[in-house]
């Protein structure tokens, strides 16, 4: 009867689960549609509100929401609309986007991304991985994880198997678009973002200049920007490598240098 029930979640699981192509072409496992994700980004987003304190610097929100406006407007067409800024007052190096088209800021990375074009190319990083859907692929696989780790709990029940499987269990239970991004998902948003902030007219090579920055930073590790980074060194030459890339492909800016 257990394994019968394990069988219906696996199924369930293959039935209710899609396969999805990123921005880059990479294949992705899907269990959740975009407005679920959506929805969990908005709650996520209202409870960060509720924690952080929400910068009222008008300088600093015009700024930011300058440098944001300009990525949001290259786009693809169904992206363009409906995005929510909020800069948060807080030292944390780090900003962030979410599903539900959510973008927090923390003003502790305005010191290390040195200006406009470096802030681009955060921005561009993070809107990168909202329309890449990498929240809805996390929360899938974890999610799928947890199936198979539950169905493997209940086989080994009673056996001395069983307490290894509940501990890792313990650890697959975190849940949600808030859990860190794999080292793919941060260079797929890297290049992605990339051809955002070139289109928008910023200068590419200053995504190099801010990665140079964000390794500079020691102590505690902030939770997005550089949870789960690429090396340095090979974040950089990929930077490099796809500027030249995307210029020998036509890619270009389709406005003027933003004046923010
Ligand atoms: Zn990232």
């Amino acid at each position: 009867m257990k394994n019968k029930c394990l069988l219906s979640l696996l199924l369930l699981t293959s039935v209710l689960a899609s396969c999805a192509q990123s921005p880059t072409g990479r294949s992705q496992f899907i269990m959740f549609d975009a407005d679920k994700m959506a929805k969990m980004g908005v709650d996520s987003f209202e409870s960060i509100k509720q924690e952080q304190k929400v910068s009222t610097d008008a300088k600093t929100n015009q700024y930011v929401g300058c440098v944001a406006d300009a990525i949001i407007r290259v786009l693809p067409a169904e992206w363009q609309e409906g995005w929510e800024v909020v800069v948060f007052d807080s030292e944390q190096v780090n900003a962030f986007a979410l599903p539900g088209r959510k973008i927090g800021v923390y003003t502790g990375i305005l010191a290390v991304a040195e200006d406009a074009d470096q802030l681009a190319a955060i921005m561009g990083h993070e809107v990168g991985h909202v329309i890449a859907n990498h929240g809805g692929e996390r929360v899938s696989q974890n999610t799928a994880a947890n199936v198979v780790l539950q169905g493997a709990a209940v086989m080994t029940q009673g056996s001395e198997y069983q307490q290894a499987t509940m501990s890792v269990l313990g650890l697959g239970a975190q849940y949600g678009v808030l859990l860190p991004y794999s080292r793919t998902h941060e260079s797929e948003a890297d290049v992605v973002g990339l051809k955002y902030m070139m289109e928008a007219g910023f200068k590419p090579e200053a995504s190099m200049k801010l990665w140079e920055n964000m390794n500079k930073l020691g102590g505690e590790k902030p939770m997005e920007i550089l949870s789960t980074h690429p090396a340095p060194d090979t974040r950089i030459k990929n930077l490099a490598k796809h500027i030249k890339k995307y210029s020998s492909q036509g890619v270009k800016a389709k406005f003027a240098r933003p004046s923010c």
